[in-house]
C-alpha cells in the first residue's frame, strides 16, 4: 500500500495525475459537463458516427432480436451468423482473403502480435506506436528494435545489423499516428521489408473510415493491401462503435482463432454491437461527405495555424499544436477550456521534451467557422501567454 500511495503523491506532485471527468450527454461534436456545454476536441468520433440515426436504429432492432449480451465466447456459443457476415464485409473493405474480429484495438494488437510472435523472433517498432502495440511485442517475449519515427533510414540499419539474427522478423507501423497525425511512409516499408523478407502489420485505428476513396485507410490508399500482411483496424474511432478486426490470410485466421489467447479467452462482442459495426461499413461507403468535409476542413485548419506562426505537423484529422514545454500545454489547455473547448494538453514524457501540445481531434461536426472562432482564441491565448 505504501508504494501505491507515493506512486499517487508522485503523479500529483508532478501535476500528472489522471482523474476520470463524467459527462452528461455528448452529441453533434459537443459534450457536455452538469450544464456546461463544450466543442469537443478530444473525440475519436471522426465522422460523427456514433449518435447516426441509422446506428441507433439498428442498434435497437438487435437487440430486440438478439438480446443484450453475446451469452460466450466465439468459441462456446457466443458465435453468431452476424459475426460472420461482418468479418466477410470487413475482408472486403480492407482487400484481404479473411478478417477476425477482436473485441477491442487493445485486445487486438495485444492478441494478434503475441500469438504471431515468440522468444526468438524480431520485432521492428516505430517509436510512436501505440501502447497496445507496445504491449503485445512485451507479451509476445520476442526480441524487439524501435526505429526513430517514420525513419527509414533508421529502419534499414537495424535490419542489416539484426534481421540475420533471427528465423522470423515483423515490422510493425501505425498507417496514421496518433499523436502527430501524420502518415507511415507505407511503401518504403513495404520495400524493406521485402528486401530483408520480413512480415507486416499496420494498425489503421486511425485511418479507417477517414482515408482513400472507398473509406478503407491508408493501405487501400497507396494500394499495398496485397503487400501487407496484417491489417488491423478498430470500430471505435471513425466508425462510432466498438471492437477491431484484423484483415488477413484464411490461413492466419485459422492460426489466430487457436491461438490468440484475447480471442479465445473473451466474450464475444454483444450482437448489437456487431449491428452498429455493419451499419458503420454502410455509412463510410454511403456517406462520403464525411470524410471530405472532415479532410478539408481539418487541412483548412492546419493551414490557419500555420499562417497565424503556429508549429503543427501532419496531414490528417489529427492536428498537434505544438507548444513547446509543459506549462505552455498545460496553460493553453486551461484556457481554452474557460473558451468552452474540450482539448487535453499532450505533455513529456508522452510526446519528446519541448514537444509538449495541445491535440486536437476534429470530427464531421467542427466546420469552418467554429474552426476560425478557434483560431482566434488561440491567439488571444497565445498573446496572454507571451505576456505573461
Ligand atoms: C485507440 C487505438 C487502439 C485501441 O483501440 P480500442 O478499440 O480503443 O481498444 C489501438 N491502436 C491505436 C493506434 C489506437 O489509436
Amino acid at each position: 500500500m505504501e508504494r501505491i500511495e507515493s506512486f499517487l503523491q508522485e503523479r500529483r506532485d508532478e501535476n500528472l495525475l489522471r482523474v476520470l471527468r463524467p459527462a452528461n450527454k455528448r452529441s453533434d461534436g459537443k459534450i457536455f459537463f452538469g450544464d456546461k456545454e463544450m466543442i469537443d476536441l478530444s473525440s475519436n468520433d471522426y465522422l460523427g458516427l456514433s449518435s447516426h440515426p441509422k446506428m441507433k436504429e439498428v442498434v435497437k432492432s438487435a437487440v430486440d432480436q438478439y438480446g443484450a449480451g453475446a451469452s460466450a465466447s466465439r468459441l462456446l456459443s457466443g458465435d453468431l451468423n452476424l459475426h460472420h457476415e461482418l468479418e466477410e464485409k470487413i475482408a472486403m473493405f480492407k482487400k484481404k482473403e479473411s478478417a477476425l474480429l477482436f473485441n477491442s484495438g487493445y485486445q487486438a494488437n495485444v492478441g494478434i502480435i503475441s500469438s504471431i510472435c515468440k522468444q526468438g523472433d524480431l520485432i521492428f517498432s516505430d517509436k510512436l506506436n501505440h501502447a497496445s502495440i507496445i504491449d503485445g511485442i512485451l507479451l509476445s517475449g520476442a526480441t524487439f528494435h524501435r526505429f526513430l519515427h517514420n525513419n527509414m533510414d533508421h529502419l534499414k540499419t537495424l535490419l542489416e545489423q539484426h534481421r540475420p539474427k533471427a528465423k522470423q522478423a515483423l515490422i510493425i507501423t501505425e498507417t496514421i499516428f496518433s499523436m502527430d497525425g501524420d502518415k507511415a511512409p507505407l511503401k518504403d516499408i513495404v520495400r524493406l521489408a521485402r528486401e530483408y523478407s520480413c512480415l507486416i502489420m499496420v494498425d489503421e485505428a486511425h485511418a479507417t473510415g477517414v482515408f482513400s476513396a472507398d473509406g478503407s485507410g491508408m493501405v487501400s490508399e497507396e494500394g499495398l493491401s496485397s503487400d501487407i500482411d496484417i491489417i488491423m483496424g478498430t470500430f471505435s474511432k471513425a466508425l462510432g462503435s466498438f471492437g477491431a478486426y484484423v484483415g488477413c490470410s484464411q490461413l492466419l485466421k485459422d492460426y489466430l482463432i487457436n491461438s490468440s489467447r484475447s480471442f479465445i479467452y473473451s466474450t464475444a462482442l454483444p450482437p448489437s454491437v456487431v449491428a452498429a459495426n455493419l451499419a458503420s461499413l454502410d455509412l463510410v461507403r454511403e456517406e462520403v461527405f464525411r470524410r471530405k468535409s472532415l479532410l478539408e476542413n481539418s487541412n483548412y485548419f492546419r493551414n490557419r495555424l500555420i499562417d497565424r506562426g503556429f508549429q503543427t505537423k501532419g496531414s490528417s484529422q489529427i492536428v498537434p499544436l505544438i507548444l513547446g514545454d509543459n506549462q505552455s500545454a498545460i496553460n493553453m489547455a486551461l484556457l481554452l477550456e474557460t473558451a468552452r473547448y474540450r482539448v487535453l494538453p499532450i505533455r513529456y514524457p508522452t510526446v519528446a521534451k519541448n514537444q509538449a501540445r495541445i491535440r486536437f481531434s476534429l470530427n464531421y461536426y467542427h466546420q469552418k467557422d467554429m474552426l476560425e472562432k478557434l483560431i482566434e482564441s488561440i491567439c488571444e491565448i497565445n498573446k496572454v501567454c507571451v505576456l505573461r
